[in-house]
Parts: C-alpha cells; sequence; structure tokens
C-alpha cells in the first residue's frame, strides 16, 4: 500500500492573483514527488508545503508557456541552495531542455546536484517504474501541448490468513513478502503468493491535463480516473473566451470527466476574474456529482478504491 496525495502549488491561469500562484500541481506518491507544471515563483509554496527537498523528484512540463515554465529554474536554484543532493529527472518539450541548459549557463546556476532532461516527442510511455508509469496525450492548446496521467498497476490480492495458515507460516515477516507479492520459502516449501491472496486489485489512475480545449482523444486517455485535474479557465458564459485561446469551460471539463467515468474532478487554472471560483464548482456539478476546485496549497488525499 502506498499513499498518495495531490498538493496545489499554484492554481491561477496566465497572472498570479493576492491568492492564487501560477500552476503547478503536485503528486505525492509515497516517498517520492511527481511536479506538473512550473509556474514562476512556485518554490514558495514548495517550502510552505513541506514536500522536502532531498525526495526523488520529477518534473513534467506540458507547454512552454512562460506561466507553466519560468519557475523551474527558480525550484531548481532553490533546491540546490538548500542542498539536495539527488538528481533531478524533467521531461518536458524538447524546447525545454534548451531553455534550462541556456539559462543554467547564463544565469551562472552551479547546480550542485544533476539535472536529467528527457525531450518528450511523441504520444506514449514517459516514465515506466516498477508499480506505476506516466504517459502523455496530446492536448489541444495554442501551442503544442500534452496532458500525462498517472497509471498505478494492479496490487496483489487481500492475504488470505485461511490459505496461509494451511501452510502453518506463522506471521510475521514473511506475511508481508506474501501481501506484497513476493513468493517465499518456508520449512523448504516454495509458497506463491498467488496461492495465498484474493484476487488481484486495482491501482489508481490520476490524470492531469495542463492548458488544452476538451478533446475526444483526452476523454480517452482520461478513462477511469479516481481523480482529474482539469482545465477550467472559464466559466461556460465565457465559452468564445475559452475556444479562441484554447482552454476549457468549467462545464466543459465536468463533460469530459463525465464521458470518461472520472470518479473526481478538480478544476484548476482559473482566470484571475474569478475571485470565488464556487460559481465554476456549482456550474461544473450540474454535471458531474464530484467537483471540487483546487486552491493553493490544498491538500487532496487519493485512496484506493474499496475492494
Ligand atoms: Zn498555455
Amino acid at each position: 500500500m502506498v499513499d498518495m496525495r495531490i498538493v496545489f502549488l499554484g492554481t491561477s491561469a496566465a497572472v498570479p492573483t493576492s491568492t492564487r500562484g501560477l500552476s503547478c500541481t503536485v503528486i505525492v506518491r509515497g516517498g517520492e514527488l511527481l511536479i506538473f507544471d512550473a509556474g514562476e515563483g512556485i518554490q514558495q509554496n514548495f517550502i510552505r508545503s513541506r514536500l522536502g527537498i532531498n525526495k526523488k523528484i520529477k518534473i513534467f512540463i506540458t507547454h512552454m508557456h512562460a506561466d507553466h515554465c519560468l519557475g523551474a529554474l527558480g525550484l531548481l536554484q532553490t533546491l540546490s541552495l538548500l542542498g539536495r543532493e539527488a538528481p533531478v529527472d524533467i521531461y518536458g518539450p524538447p524546447d525545454f531542455a534548451e531553455f534550462v541548459r541556456a539559462n543554467v549557463k547564463i544565469l551562472a546556476f552551479g547546480l550542485i546536484y544533476e539535472v536529467r532532461i528527457t525531450s518528450i516527442k511523441a504520444e506514449g510511455v514517459v516514465v515506466q517504474e516498477k508499480d506505476y508509469f506516466i504517459n502523455c496525450c496530446k492536448a489541444r492548446h495554442i501551442i503544442p501541448a500534452y496532458a500525462f496521467c498517472l497509471n498505478e498497476y494492479e496490487r496483489p490480492g487481500k492475504l488470505d490468513i485461511k490459505k496461509i495458515e494451511k501452510f502453518g507460516i506463522p506471521e510475521g515477516h514473511l506475511y508481508k513478502k506474501l501481501q506484497s507479492g513476493e513468493d517465499v520459502t518456508y520449512k523448504g516449501r516454495r509458497v506463491l503468493s498467488v496461492r495465498v491472496t484474493g484476487p488481484r486489485r486495482p491501482g489508481r489512475k490520476v490524470g492531469i491535463s495542463g492548458d488544452t480545449r476538451p478533446t475526444a482523444r483526452l476523454r480517452n486517455f482520461f478513462r477511469d480516473c479516481d481523480l482529474l485535474v482539469f482545465d477550467s479557465t472559464y466559466s461556460h458564459d465565457e465559452f468564445q473566451k475559452a475556444k479562441e485561446r484554447f482552454h476549457s469551460t468549467a462545464s466543459e471539463a465536468a463533460i469530459l470527466a463525465n464521458g470518461a467515468g472520472v470518479k473526481k474532478l478538480l478544476l484548476t487554472h482559473f482566470s484571475a476574474r474569478y475571485k470565488d471560483t464556487n460559481q465554476l464548482v456549482r456550474e461544473a456539478g450540474t454535471i458531474h456529482n464530484n467537483v471540487e476546485a483546487a486552491e493553493d496549497l490544498k491538500v487532496i488525499d487519493i485512496p484506493y478504491t474499496k475492494s
């Protein structure tokens, strides 16, 4: 079992407000930080959120608009000044690698840890880990942009105590191994985890849209997400603006989430004109039954589906 939660560091669109910083959403999964976009100044909320400077970090940049990527530089420098030693992995558009390298050189950053940048050139799997993978899908924005999904693999089923007792295994570390899917040997006898556990349980799926119009492609990509963070720059009375600027309205986010069977929808990337996002939540709430507005520093747990 791995704890997972989402922490919003910046939830405003294009311009920061007195209560909202520029785009940045973090999935905290176990001891790892998966950071999606890094708007200017986000390191301040990074510190406020006490996310930890030496955790394993992966940064994903959805597109090359300043309010989504300028802050990566500040974050990298702050982490260095605070003594980070572990490398940071970054995945983003091909121009992002050049942007970071040029700035690190011109600004004489002197980073004390390694920054490894992978350019994303096509849709598909971006990161492959033991128990999850992250893939990307083309979004529809003014410039090339990607949306991302974190997909956990299925987990082993629950330990069946009756079955395990037949093998005479005492409670303890062998139980833990079997529960985690590992096979063990007890008194010379091989015990397969699948023999003493119930049916495998689904992992969690979390989607991050970045800036985009709603599309059928994204609806498929976000299919069955436990939690989806989606562009909700405008309310539906500004639909024309949303269309012209390649963003989404709260209603459109909710329609997509409904069509994709998303369990929980988090609206974010609000135009600075909305002092109060209740209007957007109400609007989306008439379409999807589990909607919330993202707020800077807001934390939302992502539990496993009960089985
Ligand atoms: Zn943008």
